[in-house]
């Protein structure tokens, strides 16, 4: 049996025994359903485990065996236009479904007490949190590592990625006879992090039972219910963004087969749906990169770690739809300037998103509090109407988070390989 098919089946069982607990108040089950998430967790833990030596090795071999320099600057811009690109039309896509269908109006008074009363106090601690959110000048300036060793003890990834770039256009620059040996080295620790990431995937599916058989065991079913209207605008979204955006990228940019390409990434997106972070899918998109779309590696080891920190497509479609919701909850609609500042705050801010579960919802405080700035709303009240549903849409975000950096993989490879056709080289 495939890999991925044996990952679905676990999901699905998982959905099916958290469900059962929940819908018929089975409290044993639910006991032990909650009882074995730490197995989920200890797989998470071990997959984030290879991210640091796996991005750093394979940025390194990658970066130090481009042959030219230039080549970098090049797939970094077009790297990064990309991204900003698909992240407004994700954004746009969000504000055009809120507008059309209006989720804010459908919520009944009652349930918006309900919802006030439960989550106000973890909005307010949220909103705490996003105090401390570094700005964007910050986060460009933190690119540069003071301490190397710093950034890879802390997984900080941007300035890890900085480094390695920097790293490896050194040794470039060397002898062959000295740059060598320590590329040799960098190739030898990439591919026993590959290994291993082959090791871990065989535990997937036990884990993906357990995460998911937790997290729908704890779910409030009756959130879902009130909040039923907004959850599905986003998931019309998200779907929506994946079936023409990224289709017709693929298609178009990257000439791929859409159907193809997606059969081939459904292990990375099922590990992103199941574990909510783009960091912890990261070894397995690069293992999907690289063996199942046999994309370069010098593309896929830098695409995809900076995708996996600076793309959030799924993300700010759901800050999208989540502040014109609480708007539409709270204050009424709008205007289209404000909402032309949600699509630049919305871009911006998915960048200085870690790609790690509930992120979004700090981000969503900072578009929260400059769309709504100046109506007197408190955006503890704004996060509290949409927690309830928030892990749930969390796992749907990761996973076209997840897609939209491997399809720009695709897309920046053939960009590079029609130029080298054009170039001669
Ligand atoms: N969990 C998301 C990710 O890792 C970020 C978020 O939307 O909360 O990509």
């Amino acid at each position: 049996m495939q890999l991925y098919t044996k990952i679905s089946i676990a999901l699905v069982a998982g959905a099916v025994a958290g469900l059962v607990a929940n819908l018929f108040d089975l409290e044993i089950l639910r006991t032990v359903l909650v009882a074995i998430e730490p197995i989920g967790n200890a797989w998470i833990r071990l997959i984030t485990m290879v991210v640091v030596p796996l991005v750093f090795a394979s940025l390194v071999v990658g970066t130090a065996s481009l042959g030219d320099i230039s080549k970098l600057g090049r797939i970094g811009g077009k790297t990064v236009l990309y991204y900003l690109g698909t992240t407004a039309i994700a954004v746009t896509i969000g504000l055009a479904l809120s507008n059309l269908i209006r989720p804010g109006s459908r919520l009944d008074p009652e349930a918006l007490e309900g919802l006030r009363s439960t989550y106000m106090a973890e909005g307010a601690s949220r909103v705490e949190l996003a105090r401390d959110a570094p700005s964007l000048v910050d986060i460009l300036l933190n690119m540069i590592p003071r301490n190397p060793i710093e950034a890879l003890a802390s997984g900080d990834m941007l300035p890890i990625i900085f480094f390695a770039i920097f790293f490896g256009a050194a040794l470039s620059a060397l002898p062959s006879e000295r740059r060598d040996h320590v590329i040799g080295f960098f190739d030898g620790v990439n591919e026993a992090a590959m290994v291993m990431i082959h090791w871990i995937m065989r535990l997937a599916p036990y884990a993906v039972f357990a995460l998911i058989g937790a997290v729908i065991a704890r779910f409030g079913l009756g959130v879902l219910q009130s909040l039923l209207v907004y959850s599905l605008v986003v998931l019309l979204g998200l779907v929506l963004h994946v079936a023409f955006t990224y289709t017709a990228a693929l298609r178009f940019l990257a000439r791929r087969g859409p159907r193809e390409f997606y059969r081939k990434i459904r292990e990375a997106q099922l590990i992103a749906f199941s574990t909510s972070s783009s960091n912890a899918t990261l070894p397995v998109s690069m293992e999907v990169a690289e063996e199942k779309l046999e994309i370069e590696k010098e593309v896929a080891s830098f695409v995809l770690p900076l995708g996996a920190t600076i793309n959030m497509d799924g993300t700010a479609l759901y800050q999208a739809v989540a502040t014109m919701f609480i708007a539409q909850v709270l204050v009424g609609d709008i205007s289209f300037t404000a909402q032309f500042g949600i699509v630049l705050t919305a871009t911006l801010a998915s960048i200085g998103a870690a790609g790690v579960p509930s992120a979004g919802i700090i981000i969503l405080v900072v578009v929260l509090e400059q769309a709504l700035a100046g109506t007197g709303v408190d955006p503890a009240a704004g996060i509290a109407l949409v927690l309830g549903v928030d892990r749930l849409l969390d796992m749907c975000r990761t996973a076209v988070n997840v897609t939209g950096d491997l399809t720009a993989a695709a897309v920046i490879e053939r960009s590079e390989y029609d130029y080298a056709l054009k170039h001669g080289s």
